[in-house]
């Protein structure tokens, strides 16, 4: 608590009162160590993929380029790094205007059908590979939601491509739509996953929090995917939370809000 004192006087000398504003400024505090903390995240995030570009670029002036098989595998290495330094990047600067509120939401009536059926049909290439099984079921006769598509699908391509991800081979991944309540639809992405321990499950939505750095990492993940899904779903007036167990799989669930009679839309 921060205490400032200013007097009241009557006249040049005569002291008639005194003004106490007491302020909590834990919230400011924390804000600030907040931001400082992001600041060096992204700092460290940048310079790592940076570190490793250079150390092959170096080590192909040193002689490996005269290797052909070396060179050209030192070159997809920092290809790869480079790549990620720009997804880095990417999801940054969309977090920043969704912080900002720049960005612009276009949303639009639309069926759960119309909004699941492509990013389904998209991942069911990807999981065929890995053998898991990706199955899609849609409660009968649901409400019209109203949303900004481009944004829903980069949610449930953060939050599918998360489930992919972290299950291993033969595994599944359900994706479910059903009613919540009279205003809202629940979609539900369940995995039978590495899973979550406990401790980490309130987390999750932090920018850059990862239960396994490195193995994030390895997987090409940036730690932001989360934090926009969250932001976006936000920006609808729907919610997101995460159930998991750990060694057995997680389950993420978001709500939309439906198309009210009153308005024709939301
Ligand atoms: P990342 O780019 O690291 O995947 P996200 O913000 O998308 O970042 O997710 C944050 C962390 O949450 C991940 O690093 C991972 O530890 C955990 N996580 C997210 N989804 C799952 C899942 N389906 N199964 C297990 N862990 C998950």
């Amino acid at each position: 608590i921060k205490a400032t004192f200013t007097p009241i006087k009557r006249g040049e000398k005569e002291l008639v009162g005194l003004i106490a504003v007491l302020s909590d400024v834990t919230e400011e505090e924390k804000l600030d160590r907040q931001r400082k903390d992001f600041v060096a995240n992204v700092s460290h995030e940048l310079r790592t993929p940076l570190t490793t570009i250079k150390s092959y670029l170096e080590a192909l002036k040193d002689g490996a380029i005269n290797e052909p098989d070396i060179a050209t595998h030192f070159l997809n290495v920092a290809d790869t790094e480079a790549e990620r330094m720009a997804r880095l990047i990417s999801d940054l600067l969309q977090l920043s205007r969704l912080d900002a509120r720049e960005s612009y939401f276009e949303k639009q009536p639309i069926s759960l059908e119309h909004l699941l059926k492509p990013v389904y049909e998209r991942f069911s290439m990807t999981c065929k590979q890995k053998e898991i099984v990706l199955t899609l079921s849609i409660e009968e006769d649901l409400p019209i939601v109203v949303v900004d598509r481009d944004k829903l699908d980069q949610v449930l391509d953060n939050v599918i491509s998360n489930a992919v991800k972290y299950t291993p081979e033969a595994g599944s991944i359900k994706i479910k739509a059903e009613q919540h309540g009279e205003k809202h639809v629940q979609v539900s992405i369940e995995d039978t996953g590495l899973g979550i321990p406990k401790q980490d499950l309130g987390r999750l939505f932090e920018r850059f929090y990862r239960v396994d750095k490195a193995r994030s990492r390895t997987l090409g993940g940036t730690g932001l995917g989360l934090s926009i899904a969250q932001e976006i779903i936000h920006s609808h007036g729907g919610d997101i939370w995460i159930d998991s167990e750990y060694t057995k799989g997680t389950t993420v669930f978001f709500t939309l809000p439906v198309r009210s009679e009153a308005s024709g839309m939301d």
